[in-house]
């Protein structure tokens, strides 16, 4: 019998654990061609699912070509399609007669609802559906703090997932036939693979991607590549590299995660494997930080739009549209304030910023400038290629103050002495804005100690 594997946000064939046990079908009922077939449906219809932003479509156009060759390999076709996955998945399941359809799950509230309902059309249809784990290190449903109930202090929620074993990731399948004879098939059934260049995934008009073109290899070999020099090379010195934008001290993984191109199981055990020590350990906590926001999405799955401390919903932010100059400075990196415009414009031009930048401009944006975070949660949804529905609004949230972990409401960043501090003779600041310190850069477009003031007063205002 043929399995349909309906792909989502994981796009690699390494550690695939729904791709494996669609192979392993296949094998037993002793078919080949054609028996277990993928598909991947760019969703812009179901309600509540956010469509992608302009960065991640990008990401997506080049992963998914990525992964239709890796695919071809093993004997697996890929499909694309474009619309309802809850009209797509069933007749694909109809027309290819297959016995089961198998997805990676997702944790994400609307997300979970269309799977839910999914489900349940292919059962009642006949179908067997089976969905797997894969995406988080465990699955939230387990985590719980002694009292019952999610964590929302990362400390306790980190040791308790450090202290837990891990599966070792699975191996590439075994490939199951050709391509050729692959392709062969989906045209004798009169099934068209679909054309990824008919969904206008790059830029049509203007060429904005030309940065990320260079900044990135959207592939499943580049993340294992990225992962292996990182673990070589910079690990050891992660605590102190991760802090400086200027050098080049993280892994650049988290597109590569978003969309499931690595699993963090494998970089578990890559970790363990090569390099624990001191350095690994840090960096293994901010695979946990990815962990707890997501585990924080599945507890709260209003997280994306909502305070996560109620008592914010009267703090008096303004909308982009309420300030639309200062939105603009911010978006296009003139505040005035060079590590944060330098960020903006990294941003920009290569669809990533450091995080010690984003917190820095997120910062400037939500507690001196008084804009909301979900304006400038917005701007990174369109603009970073590793957004996605549990870290980014985590931590925007994490940094206005209203979410989970936050640090304390005084301790509010300063844009100038981050600069200083961080980049040490301005090199990353001048890297990006090349006028920095010249008569063509911007006054600040607000003053820092006027506007902490007004934000801790509009703060205690709220207690
Ligand atoms: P590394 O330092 O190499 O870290 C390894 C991995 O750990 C990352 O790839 C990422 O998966 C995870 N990680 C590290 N820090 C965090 C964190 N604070 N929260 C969650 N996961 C983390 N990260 C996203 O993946 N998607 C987002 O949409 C996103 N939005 C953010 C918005 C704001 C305002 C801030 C302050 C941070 C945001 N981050 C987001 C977290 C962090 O900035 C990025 O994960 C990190 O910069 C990615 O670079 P890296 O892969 O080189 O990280």
């Amino acid at each position: 019998g043929t399995t349909l594997v309906w792909l989502r946000d994981d796009l690699r064939i390494a550690d695939h654990a729904a791709l494996t046990a669609a192979v392993d079908h296949a094998a037993r009922s002793g078919t080949a061609v054609g028996s277990v077939v993928a598909v991947y449906v760019l969703d812009d219809a179901s309600e509540g699912i956010r469509p992608l932003g302009g960065a991640t479509r990008w990401w997506l156009h080049h992963a998914l070509t990525a992964l239709a060759d890796d695919l071809a390999a093993l004997g697996i076709p890929l499909l694309l399609r474009l619309g309802d996955p809850a009209v797509i998945v069933p007749e694909l399941a109809e027309v290819l007669e297959v016995d089961r359809v198998h997805w990676t799950r997702r944790y994400g509230g609307p997300e979970r609802a269309v799977d839910a309902r999914i489900k349940e059309m292919l059962t009642s249809a006949g179908f067997a559906a089976h969905s797997y784990p894969g995406h988080l290190l465990h699955e939230p449903w387990t985590v719980q703090t002694r009292s019952g109930g999610p964590y929302k202090v990362f400390t306790p929620f980190w040791r308790e997932l450090r202290s837990r074993d891990q599966d070792p990731p699975l191996p590439v399948p075994e490939p199951l036939s050709s391509i050729r004879s692959a392709r062969a098939w989906l045209a004798d059934l009169g099934i068209a693979t679909g054309d990824l260049a008919e969904w206008g995934l790059l830029p049509t008009a203007l060429d904005w991607a030309g940065g990320l073109r260079d900044a990135w290899n959207p592939t499943e070999t580049a993340a294992h590549s990225l992962l292996a020099d990182f673990l070589a090379d910079r690990v050891d010195d992660y605590p102190r590299g991760q802090d400086l934008p200027a050098e080049n001290g993280t892994s650049r993984l988290s597109p590569y995660l978003r969309f499931g191109q690595i699993s963090p199981r494998q970089v578990w055990d890559a970790v363990h494997r090569t390099a624990l020590g001191e350095g690994a350990e840090t960096y293994l906590s901010e695979i946990g930080w990815r962990e707890f926001c997501w585990h924080l999405l599945f507890h709260f799955p209003d997280m994306p739009h909502s305070n996560l401390r109620p008592q914010f919903d009267a703090y008096p932010w303004r909308t982009a549209a309420e300030a639309p100059e200062e939105f603009r400075a911010w978006t296009q990196g003139r505040t005035g304030f060079g590590l944060v415009d330098a960020g903006q414009r990294e941003l920009w031009a290569t669809g990533h910023m450091h995080n010690r930048v984003r917190m820095a401009s997120a910062s400037l944006l939500v507690k001196n400038l008084g804009i909301h975070w979900r304006e400038g949660e917005a701007w990174f949804w369109d603009t970073l290629v590793d957004a996605d529905a549990a870290s980014n609004p985590a931590n925007w949230q994490w940094v206005a103050g209203c979410g989970a972990d936050a640090a304390p409401y005084f301790r509010i960043f300063n844009p100038e002495r981050q600069r200083e501090r961080f980049d040490p003779g301005d090199v990353y600041t001048r890297r990006w804005v090349p006028e920095y310190g010249t008569d063509d850069y911007p006054a600040p477009i607000v003053d820092l100690k006027a506007s902490r003031a007004d934000a801790l007063a509009a703060y205690a205002a709220l207690k």
